[in-house]
């Protein structure tokens, strides 16, 4: 027997003649082709075991998978069956903090708030609103300060709806509605003018 670094045996007369390097190779390409036996090498109940292993577990799966579906079948639905429900929103349900459609909101007057302040427009990140302002007059008074806002457009293409424009108002003029119903096929339909937004002067005595 011949002892070798690493602490493994040779055989005697069978490699002997061989110097240090070619017999730890030697040894190297025994010990792999022995592992590699074992691999494709089937034990008396490796693969079966393994099959059945894999049934049992595709079953469990499917058995898991199964009892969520019909556990989920009893409960309450949660989709909102919009545009079919009932009422004025259509089925449709919004938290109260939903950031709709721009409105323009008027005084208890019945004046518009909005003072062509500009201040909207120049807090606008996407730049999408176009004011004009106008000076009131004694016979025509639209707002109750110097100037009101003759023009108001907002452009809906490029709004992204940050609320920045509401934050910066000084006259709470201008806030979001639970407008949400702005699709449309013609991109031109999307920049909303001021009659569009603004609140009507009847909704002041619905109040
Ligand atoms: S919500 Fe934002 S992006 Fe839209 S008009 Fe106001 S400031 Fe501009
Ligand atoms: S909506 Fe408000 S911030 Fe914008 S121009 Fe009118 S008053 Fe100024």
């Amino acid at each position: 027997m011949l002892l070798i670094p690493g602490g493994q045996k040779a055989d005697e007369g069978e490699d002997t003649d061989l110097s240090g390097d070619a017999l730890k190779a030697k040894l190297r390409r025994k010990k792999k082709s022995s592992t590699d036996e074992r691999l494709i090498t089937p034990t008396a109940s490796g693969p079966s075991y393994t099959v059945s292993m894999s049934i049992v577990r595709n079953v469990t799966a499917i058995a898991k998978g199964m009892s969520i579906t019909f556990g989920e079948i009893f409960q309450p639905i949660q989709t909102e069956n919009y545009p079919d429900g009932k009422g004025p929103m259509k089925g449709a349900k919004f938290q109260p903090r939903f950031r709709g459609a721009h409105q323009l909101q008027r005084d208890e007057n019945g004046l518009e708030k909005c003072v062509a302040c500009y201040l909207c427009a120049a807090a606008c990140p996407s730049n999408c609103i176009y004011i004009e302002a106008a000076d009131n007059t004694s016979e025509v008074r639209i707002s109750s300060s110097e100037r009101y806002a003759k023009v108001y457009n907002i452009d809906y293409n490029r709004c992204i709806f940050c609320g920045y424009c509401v934050e910066a108002c000084p006259t709470d003029a201008i806030t979001h509605g639970h407008g949400f119903e702005l699709a449309t096929l013609n991109a031109t339909n999307l920049v909303m003018h001021k009659d569009q937004m603004l609140v009507p002067v009847e909704a002041l005595t619905a109040k």
